[in-house]
């Protein structure tokens, strides 16, 4: 993805893992034959080759630098953490996340704000990291952004919920550290990160994937721009809102949520970033012919 100039802000993405993460079409919520054959005919093949049942996705995190200020949005899956069940694919990992950080140019210590748009394992790994024996905060000088109704919710949870695997273990390893540190804080919805230096970064409260699942909005004059983190999954659900990954914990209200940003933001010009939409990652909703869809910002090399 080519940064994002916005008025004084940039945006930059950097990646902990990419490529076809081998979900099948099933996942989504039984997408099969024709209409993944439709769906794939009309999608950039840089998404995926539906036909196959190949969906390209991508686990990554976006630097946005605003006023001076380093605003991490989401932190993957993290090295070296246990992980069962739905998440078993993410089991001690040790990517080189903190060398594609380098690579921008940042170190740890030049984070100020980090948001978690919800609280599933693969948006707080990198939150803490192992030293000596003990899970620390990743990022010193950060406050964390997370939600309070996420917290509230899996921090809660048994290990007989179907969401256990997805959540409660990394809460303990990747949530409770930065709790205990002093440094997160949690917020709701419509919390404004940077009112005071004029051009906004502001969130918003999304619930239906999580209950607190959160969105991070930035403007500058006419160009808008949103961390839309798990809203969609996939670009293919923005020519289909009714496609999910069976992970929603509402999902009636995740399926509004996608209904009426497709509504709201298509042929806007507004910019989303999602947190798994593979390389180039930015794009619009368009309208066409055959409906809305995603179309990159970045032209095909
Ligand atoms: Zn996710």
């Amino acid at each position: 993805m080519n940064p994002i100039a916005l008025g004084d802000f940039t945006i930059r993405k950097f990646v902990e893992s990419t490529g076809n993460m081998g979900i099948p079409a099933a996942a989504f919520c039984g997408l099969g034959g024709d209409r993944l054959k439709a769906l794939g005919a009309a999608l950039d093949p840089r998404c995926g080759e539906l036909a196959s049942e190949t969906f390209y996705l991508s686990m990554h995190s976006f630097v946005l630098e605003a006023g001076g200020r380093r605003i991490l949005i989401d932190t993957c899956n993290g090295n070296n953490k246990h992980r069962t069940g739905v998440m078993a694919s993410m089991n001690m990992l040790n990517h080189d996340y903190l060398g594609n950080l380098a690579r921008l140019g940042l170190k740890p210590e030049d984070i100020d704000v980090v948001v978690c748009t919800h609280l599933h394992s693969d948006h707080v790994g990198w939150n803490t990291r192992l030293e000596n024996g003990v899970w620390v905060p990743t990022f010193p000088n950060a406050r964390y952004l997370m939600s309070d109704l996420d917290v509230q919710f899996y921090g809660a949870l048994q290990p007989d919920h179907p969401q256990y695997a997805l959540t409660r273990e990394p809460f303990d390893d990747s949530v409770l550290p930065v709790l205990a540190s002093g440094q997160a804080e949690l917020v709701r919805t419509g919390h404004v990160l940077e009112h005071e230096i004029g051009r906004e970064v502001w969130l918003e409260g999304c619930p239906g994937h999580t209950p607190g699942t959160m969105v991070v909005h930035a403007q500058a004059g006419d160009d808008h721009v949103i961390f839309s983190g798990d809203v969609f999954h996939h670009p293919a659900q923005i020519q289909d809102p009714t496609l999910n990954l069976g992970v929603d914990t509402d999902p009636e209200a995740a399926l509004a949520v996608r209904r009426q940003f497709v509504e709201t933001y298509a042929d806007t010009g507004t910019v989303l970033l999602a947190a798994h939409f593979p390389d180039p990652t930015s794009g619009c909703v368009v309208t066409g012919g055959s409906g809305p869809t995603f179309r990159f910002l970045d032209k095909p090399e």
